[in-house]
């Protein structure tokens, strides 16, 4: 990227950061979403708040919602966006929320993110993560992933491998490859996940909100990327 003489530093202070502290990340399977979220929401003091762990919770706490919920994951239905939007509404309300939050997950798509802005401006997010990687990267990635389906603690032979070969370091149960985790059918994911999430990266680019990060290479790398382009973003469009 060429940075023109008058604009800011890309070392501006720290301060600055924790002013914007509503965030979403956006990434294809493999791109480190889940790390980095829970990084960020780390370093910023805020909830990180996976949308998928929300649900799951509501489904097993078997409430009327949570019935209802389990119902229709087991029908094959997705739930709607107006239950996905609530939920997550009644979440960032919440008083740890308050200072801001890192979501993972949510919006999935952009009639979510639309309703999400109508039902609930006064929560809107500051910036939009969206994490780039090439698709061979990903391939990579995720074909190397070992799943553990006793806890569901995930490694990877190349980048976190398992203390013992093929053994859960948590809970001691054998690993496996899952079927989707084969490149044919990675490369199948890849694409679904591009037709519906590219309309959002658009619809956050429009808002201005958009950042998009380089996210190869290792975890910590790509993090101490994220918060030099988050300082450069901030000083250039400002906090909302
Ligand atoms: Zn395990």
């Amino acid at each position: 990227m060429e940075v023109a003489q008058a604009a800011p530093s890309r070392d501006g202070d720290q301060d600055l950061v924790e002013l914007v502290s509503r965030f979403i990340l956006i990434g294809p399977p493999g791109s480190g979403k889940g790390t980095q979220g829970q990084v960020l929401a780390q370093a910023l003091h805020v909830p990180h708040i996976a949308s998928g762990d929300l649900i799951r919770e509501i489904v097993e706490g078997g409430s009327e919602r949570g019935l209802r919920f389990k119902a229709q994951i087991d029908g094959g239905n997705f739930i709607s966006d107006e239950d996905v939007v609530a939920i997550i509404e009644d979440r960032l309300e919440q008083p740890d929320s308050i200072r801001g939050y890192v979501l993972d997950g949510f919006p999935r798509k952009v009639t979510q993110a639309e309703l999400f802005a109508k039902t609930a401006p006064g929560l809107q997010l500051d910036r939009a993560i969206s994490l780039v990687l090439p698709v061979d990267d990903l391939v990579e990635r995720l074909s190397g992933r070992l799943t553990c389906l006793a806890c569901g603690a995930s490694y990877h032979v190349k980048y976190r491998p398992p203390a013992k070969d093929d053994i859960c370091d948590e809970c001691g149960h054998d690993l496996v490859k899952r079927a989707d985790d084969e490149p044919d059918s990675i490369r199948q994911r890849l694409k679904v996940y591009h037709a519906k999430t590219e309309p959002l990266i658009d619809y956050y680019r429009n808002l201005n909100k958009l950042i998009e990060l380089d996210a190869t290479g290792a975890a910590d790398a790509v993090f101490a990327r994220l918060i030099v382009e988050l300082k450069f973003d901030v000083a250039k469009k400002g906090i909302r």
